[in-house]
């Protein structure tokens, strides 16, 4: 089960290239915008580190933080949503192309779902994606406290018909910490 005792901010990267100097294993969380990604590793972590935002396509960038000295999470820009008129789908998945090639200290992905919607056609490249790499990953459905039992019924039935089907998910929830235990459990035995 992972701690997180202390968490610093060490760096924001625009590029693959200007992560931090010194190597530590690292814990990437990724989702579309407005997934609830920043409030989940702020809910997680218990330090304020990430912005949460009213307005989606915040972060940009790769933002490192560091965990006691053990690894790095870091926190990859949201995809799926529109500047200009122009889709950013393009230039994430160029940067994180770059972040998972030869990537030796990646230890796993957390990749973040809206418990309240279908999976995306992004979601389920970005999965196809992480299947065909075969990186280590978590399935993470955020916003659980969100839904009714309706709801969940249909968001199953949805999960059935993609390619999330056959992969376990931890349901989360920023509001009553549900699942909190079981992701830092996963992530300690990800980090192993
Ligand atoms: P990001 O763009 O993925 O970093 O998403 P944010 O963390 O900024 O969250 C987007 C919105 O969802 C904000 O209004 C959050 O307050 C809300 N939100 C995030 N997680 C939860 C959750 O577990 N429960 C509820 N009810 N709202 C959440």
């Amino acid at each position: 089960m992972i701690d997180f005792g202390r968490v610093t901010f060490v760096k924001s990267a625009p590029t693959v290239k200007d992560k931090p100097g010194a190597t530590l294993p690292e814990i990437v969380f990724v989702g579309r915008s407005n997934v609830g990604k920043s409030s989940l590793i702020n809910a997680l972590t218990g330090h304020v580190v990430a912005k949460v935002s009213s307005k989606p396509g915040k972060t940009v960038l790769l933002n490192y933080y560091n965990v006691d000295d053990k690894f790095y999470l870091v926190d990859a820009p949201g995809y799926g949503y529109t500047i200009s008129g122009t889709r950013h789908v393009e230039s994430f998945a160029a940067m994180m192309e770059d972040y998972f090639a030869d990537n030796q200290s990646l230890k796993g992905v957390v990749f973040l779902i809206d418990a309240r919607h279908a999976p995306s056609k992004d979601d389920c490249a970005f999965h196809e994606f992480l299947i065909n790499r075969r990186l280590p990953y978590l399935v993470v459905y955020t916003k659980a406290d969100k839904s009714n039992q309706k709801e969940r019924a249909a968001f199953k039935s949805a999960l059935e018909a993609s390619n999330f089907a056959r992969v376990p998910g931890i349901a989360t929830s920023t509001v009553d910490r549900t699942g909190f235990d079981t992701l830092k459990a996963r992530l300690g035995a990800l980090l192993k």
